[in-house]
């Protein structure tokens, strides 16, 4: 089922749902489960699965060489999608990327959605690749977000790359595409990338999902600004408990978003990562609380892999 139609069934009430990560290669999909069953108490109507961007990877050579060679880490997005549809009976979001795939790769990409009966894509532009300093658009693959939900709105419509004619078969995705409350990195001001936001809307995005943030203040924002572009669809908040001392300066250096001084400074004071982790639920069923309020369509958490402090989160709100 689409996410817009969880949306409207809920009548108002807020719904829960989780991200995750696919493990990297040679983990099984256990990993994955263990991720997930605890969670499944809160009754996820949909669970999204990332994409990560291949990266370079350099083999020894016998020689005393060192070769270079582009890989996946963690592949196997749409085949996690499946195994979670099957084994959960819930609705799978495969995040689909431009960057590192081509436009006939996406195009199969898509082709394999419909046969398993994903309704859900989000689509992402994607970060540059590890090892590169700036995005470089994959030769023969999509350049922006907005290029790929043409490109999924078209294969919804039946038509493909190569066809001329539009096929019999209709079947729509529901599109779901990221916003930045903090603004995405390179975009030269908020309002630029507003516009660009509204117009992924406008090119048939369904819904929003946005970057994690701590300080709600910049979500109400976010929300007031582009409901007075008419942004009119659904504004999924993505919500991260942090854990570790580490998040302070990871968070921020991955996914280019700031950590309030208050948050900061009770970090600071905690003498372990026990102590982090609980004072990241505090603020996490804090934050919620708050958005609860506001009335947002769904929660949304970031798990990267970890579902205990989600369950803590999750336990005093739902
Ligand atoms: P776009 O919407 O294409 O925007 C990218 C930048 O270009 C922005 O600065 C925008 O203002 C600008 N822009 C947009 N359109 C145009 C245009 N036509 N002309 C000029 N400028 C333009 N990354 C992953 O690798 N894998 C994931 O699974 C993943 N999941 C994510 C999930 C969520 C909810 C979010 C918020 C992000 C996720 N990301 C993921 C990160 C995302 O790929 C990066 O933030 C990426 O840098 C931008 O992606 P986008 O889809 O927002 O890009």
């Amino acid at each position: 089922m689409k996410i817009t139609e969880h949306i409207k069934n809920a009548k108002g009430k807020t719904l829960f749902s989780l991200e995750v990560i696919p493990p990297t290669k040679g983990t099984g999909i256990e990993d994955i489960y263990r991720n997930i069953d605890p969670l499944m108490e809160f009754n996820p109507p949909f669970i999204d699965v990332t994409t990560s961007r291949e990266e370079y990877v350099y083999i020894q050579k016998g020689n005393g060489l060192m070769e270079r060679k582009i890989s996946r880490m963690r592949p196997g997005t749409l085949g996690i999608c499946a195994s979670i549809q099957h084994k959960y009976n819930v609705d799978t979001v495969p995040h689909v990327l431009c960057g590192g795939f081509t436009k006939e790769e996406t195009e199969y990409l898509l082709v394999d959605c419909l046969y398993l009966g994903i309704d859900n894509i989000m689509a992402l532009r994607g970060d540059a690749m590890k090892g590169e300093n700036n995005y470089i658009p994959t030769e023969g693959g999509h350049r922006y977000a907005i290029d790929l939900v043409d490109h999924i709105n078209d294969i919804g419509r039946g038509k493909y790359l190569t066809d001329e004619k539009r096929c019999e078969t209709e079947s729509k995705f529901c599109i779901g595409v990221a916003g930045y409350p903090e603004k995405h990195i390179e975009a030269p001001s908020m309002n630029y990338d507003l516009q660009k936001l509204k117009e992924k809307v406008d090119a048939g995005a369904d819904y929003v999902v946005t970057q994690m943030f701590f300080e709600n203040r910049k979500y109400f924002e976010f929300v007031a600004e582009a409901r007075k572009m008419d942004i009119d669809i659904p504004i999924i908040p993505g919500i991260k408990p942090v854990a570790t001392k580490g998040h302070l300066s990871l968070l921020p250096k991955t996914f280019k978003i700031d950590l309030p001084e208050d948050l900061i400074k009770e970090i600071g004071k905690a003498k372990d990562n026990a102590e982090v982790k609980q004072i990241g639920i505090e603020w996490s069923v804090n934050q919620c609380r708050e958005l609860l309020d506001f009335g947002v369509p769904v929660l949304h958490f970031y798990s990267m892999g970890k579902s205990d402090n989600i369950k803590k989160v999750a336990r005093e709100l739902f």
